[in-house]
């Protein structure tokens, strides 16, 4: 087991990367403790739940509404929560976004942690302070900057996800690679059977090395306004995909870092060399990299984000494996760049 601890001006967050749900006792509070899980974790681990109250949600995005919020924070009162009460989510990111906003704002805040039980939770949603919930449709709309006591990743847990979810957590952990370790990058090469077969001792070093970088770019900049831009690496694309085909993040991901390597090449920042290790690298973890969209319309989508700042975005490219640049694009730019590929 691996703690580390991130410390941010929201907070002091420590981050258990391999601990047992089983010791999950010995980091709560003795009283106090009010729970929210979704019904599919509520499935599988409910009968091994610490004894205090659980309020369940349904699973999946369309849980994370400000109606969803108010339930939660209507039955903290009926429960007889206060200041001094500590909120645990156990699950995925939704169960995460929800339990930090709650906590961070019910009663002006109370104490929260969780126990992430997706990959792409324990690599990417549980670690930063972002929580909130969507509006009409448009995401973390509303939401607070704020940091868990704590977050456990027990990669045992993540036997018990479907195997989609697990494929969707890998295109967060390229990304990581991508942006900041080429040894990681080189590891996901030489071992992706193994990692595909969610081997602990594997998860838990793409875990921890996930969390380690995500951690020092969030430090560095725990506002959103510079460094932590990088983080963004295949989502500008990533997001436009996924607002048209509603296909699930870690592969609508895989498809924009796929479209960033090729603009990467085009500016002369990636050999053609590594951009094929990446297409093989996200082959081989079974996610995909091109889809039957027009890529006009993905960026006619981008800009329609964009248009109320400014006709210009700032671009993550790949510099190499293990580094990138923040450029800024004009729209037209990206557009000539996928009429004339
Ligand atoms: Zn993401």
């Amino acid at each position: 087991m691996e703690q580390l601890s991130i410390n941010c001006t929201s907070g002091e967050s420590t981050l258990l990367i391999g601990e047992k749900f089983a010791n999950l006792n010995g980091y709560l509070p003795n009283e106090k403790v009010f729970i929210v899980t979704d019904s599919n974790i509520a499935l599988h681990y409910l009968v091994n739940f610490p004894q205090f109250p659980v309020y369940i949600i349904e699973p999946g995005e369309a849980s994370k509404t400000v109606i969803v919020y108010s339930k939660i924070c209507r039955w903290l009162l009926d429960e007889g929560a206060d200041r001094s009460s500590f909120l645990l989510g156990i699950g995925g990111g939704v169960v995460c976004d929800l339990t930090g906003f709650v906590a961070s704002t019910f009663m002006r805040g109370i104490e929260f942690g969780f126990v992430a039980t997706s990959l792409l939770a324990q690599v990417d949603a549980s670690v930063g302070g972002k929580n909130g919930v969507n509006l009409d449709g448009f995401k973390n709309i509303i939401g607070t900057f704020s940091q868990p006591k704590f977050v456990l990743c027990d990669p045992e847990m993540l036997g018990a996800l479907p195997r989609e979810e697990l494929i969707n957590g890998f295109a967060e952990i390229v990304k990581h690679a991508l942006i900041a370790d080429v040894e990681m990058f080189k590891f996901l090469e030489a071992n992706f059977e193994t990692v595909k077969a969610s081997n602990s001792l594997a998860i838990e070093y793409l875990v921890k090395r996930s969390v380690e970088i995500k951690t020092q770019i969030v430090e560095a900049d725990e506002r959103d306004r510079g460094e932590r831009r990088k983080l963004n690496l295949g989502h500008t694309y990533g997001h436009a995909v996924e607002k048209l085909t509603g296909l699930p993040h870690g592969q609508c991901v895989s498809i924009g870092l796929e479209f960033t390597a090729r603009l990467s090449v085009s500016k002369g920042l990636l050999d053609k060399r590594d951009y094929m290790r990446l297409m093989n690298l996200l082959k081989d973890l079974e996610l995909p990299v091109c889809i039957s969209l027009n890529p006009i319309k993905v960026i006619d989508t981008i800009a329609k984000d964009k248009k109320k700042t400014s006709n210009s975005i700032d671009f993550i490219l790949m510099k190499g494996i293990g580094n990138v640049v923040v450029e800024k694009l004009s729209l037209n730019e990206l557009r000539e760049f996928v009429e004339h590929k």
